[in-house]
């Protein structure tokens, strides 16, 4: 239902939270937080209000990059383990999704067959699992282009991933992702909601259009191209 990210100089928990308070007025059942630690992704995550989450962020919860979501179950009832962000086998890979994987059950039977354990009933719990088999042997950029060959439905996703801690990566089809490019820090959010506080310059995602995330700057790709798309000035007082 809704996605934030942040990259940056700052504590990611806080900011996560404040655009996730921004994007309730969507409706949502469960909300979740994950950020890079010093050697593994934290993860706090429930099916609770917004409030309840930030009330019960654990002390030790630094990291300045991170991603959130509230979620509108489709697959899985409402659910501490059905909340995203989900994350991979290993906790090495979080990601937060809108939109629903159509071939999920054929795609977690395969995981299954694998030896993957899956911890939740969720459809977005195979991209996970997906991106971090692939990101143990490319860029997380190309694991992520892996994944998503492999899914039939729609998303907007943010990924992060230990092994590559300066970024997030982001993907659209058909669930809406916008960029907002900050001094030094990068913002995304599924809606621009969540943006207006922290800055007026956006890059909107096309379908099939994916996006690096790191403090100093953004690059925006499809699969067979480089898209660089620049930004967008957008006049919230407007609006
Ligand atoms: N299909 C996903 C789930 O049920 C995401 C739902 C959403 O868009 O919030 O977990």
């Amino acid at each position: 239902c809704g996605i934030v990210g942040y990259v940056g100089a700052k504590p990611a928990a806080p900011i996560l939270v404040d655009g996730l308070a921004r994007l309730e007025y969507r409706g949502y059942d469960s909300a979740g937080v994950a950020v890079l630690g010093p050697s593994e992704i934290r993860l706090h995550r429930d099916a609770v209000r917004v409030r309840e989450l930030e009330a019960g962020l654990p002390k030790r919860f630094g990291g300045k990059t991170g991603i959130g979501h509230t979620r509108w179950a489709t697959h899985g009832v409402p659910s501490q383990r059905n909340a995203h962000p989900q994350l991979s086998a290993d906790g090495r890979v979080a990601v937060v999704h809108n939109g629903i994987i159509d071939n999920a059950a054929q795609l977690r039977a395969e995981l299954q067959a694998d030896g993957v354990e899956l911890t939740s009933d969720t459809d977005t719990e195979v991209l996970a699992h997906l991106i971090a088999r692939a990101s143990e042997e490319t860029t997380l950029e190309q694991a992520v282009l892996t994944a998503l060959d492999r899914v039939e439905g729609t998303y907007g996703i943010a990924v992060l991933d230990q092994a590559h801690p300066d970024r997030i990566v982001v993907a659209r089809n058909g669930s809406p992702i916008i960029l907002g490019l900050g001094d030094r820090e990068m913002h995304v959010a599924s809606d621009t909601a969540a943006l207006v506080r922290y800055t007026k310059q956006v890059v909107h995602l096309d379908d099939g259009e994916l996006a690096t995330l790191r403090a100093d700057g953004y690059q925006t790709f499809t699969r067979d191209a480089r898209t660089t798309k620049t930004a967008v000035t957008v006049d919230w007082d407007a609006s």
